[in-house]
């Protein structure tokens, strides 16, 4: 069985009229699992909040108590009539429902995780915002506060007493604050194609032997990138055997997503999502915790998450 983890909370979190990352993304999600039937083959849950001791597998203590007094902060500031926005960088901000719902997209990746290693689910999709893999160990950036992937692969390491985990990401924006995370960490095998040059700029060359990077021009289409998937993550991901992979499931290397400039399409997302699948099943009992990170262009983001879902829950 797949899990499907969300939290109206993850809605409530939202950066400004007309910013790209906004509920109506978890909006589109949910209206496609409802009007394709597929919603009914998931076990649906609700995500809990992540405790604060799990947070700093990943993040550092002090980060973590300031995200938490920005917040406060800024519910005082709006009693007294001030902004409704805290800005963290240029299009990162919080506001009043912010660290909750980052608490709750970690939250999710935690249930999921436990979910997975305890034998209730096959795998997970954790339908949360805000998204994470930008999020560095002691700073937020690029619409990201909390690194949900990495918490949780550090999570299934030191609480489950696992040796090996994975994470694979595919959003079209480079990792940074994963690598960041989990750089030298030889417990991690990190491997991700991403445009480049493009933001956040760095990751052209893998900084540490546990990364793959693979960066793509703009304008590469899918037939290419499952090229570079087939000889550069599969030998590596076969070689590592992890006991379980973990996704950052970025949807905006889709053609249709203004956000990026490559060139996929839903059924990309469809294979790739079988040849994660693939080394799952070969080394780690099929367990796979995926969490939503980018895709902005709400139709697309909703037809490929379907595609991606779809293989993790084989219908
Ligand atoms: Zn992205």
């Amino acid at each position: 069985m797949t899990g499907y983890f969300t939290h109206r909370d993850c809605w409530k979190h939202e950066m400004g009229r007309g910013h790209p990352e906004c509920p109506a993304r978890l909006d589109a999600i949910e209206d496609r699992l409802l009007i394709t039937g597929l919603g009914n083959a998931l076990d649906r849950r609700e995500a809990p909040l992540a405790p604060m001791g799990d947070l700093e597998l990943a993040h550092d203590r002090r980060y973590m108590a300031s995200l938490r007094g920005l917040s406060d902060n800024l519910r005082e500031e709006i009693d007294a009539g001030g902004p409704t926005h805290a800005q963290l960088d240029p299009d990162t901000s919080l506001n009043v429902s912010t660290w909750d719902a980052a608490l709750r997209a970690a939250g999710a990746a935690l249930a999921a995780t436990d979910a997975v290693l305890g034998g209730e689910l096959e795998n997970a999709f954790c339908a949360v915002r805000p998204p994470g893999h930008h999020a560095c160990r002691d700073h937020a950036m690029g619409f990201c506060f909390l690194n949900n992937v990495a918490i949780a692969a550090r999570y299934a390491l030191a609480r489950h007493g696992l040796q090996r985990v994975a994470i694979v990401d595919f959003d079209v924006h480079h990792g940074n604050g994963t690598e960041d995370i989990v750089a030298g960490d030889e417990r991690i095998l990190m491997v991700s194609f991403f445009q480049h040059p493009f933001y956040p700029e760095g990751g052209s060359r893998s900084s540490a032997g546990n990364l793959v990077n693979l960066p793509v021009p703009a304008y590469t289409l899918g037939p290419q990138v499952r090229e570079l998937i087939e000889q550069a993550w599969m030998p590596r991901l076969e070689a590592f055997a992890p006991e379980m992979i973990f996704v950052s499931a970025g949807f905006d290397a889709h053609r249709e997503d203004d956000l990026g400039q490559l060139g996929l399409v839903e059924q990309d997302y469809g294979w790739i999502t079988q040849r994660i699948k693939d080394v799952a099943r070969r080394h780690a009992n099929g367990r796979i915790v995926s969490c939503l990170e980018g895709g902005y262009n709400l139709s697309a983001l909703a037809r490929s998450v379907e595609a991606h879902i779809r293989v993790l829950a084989d219908v």
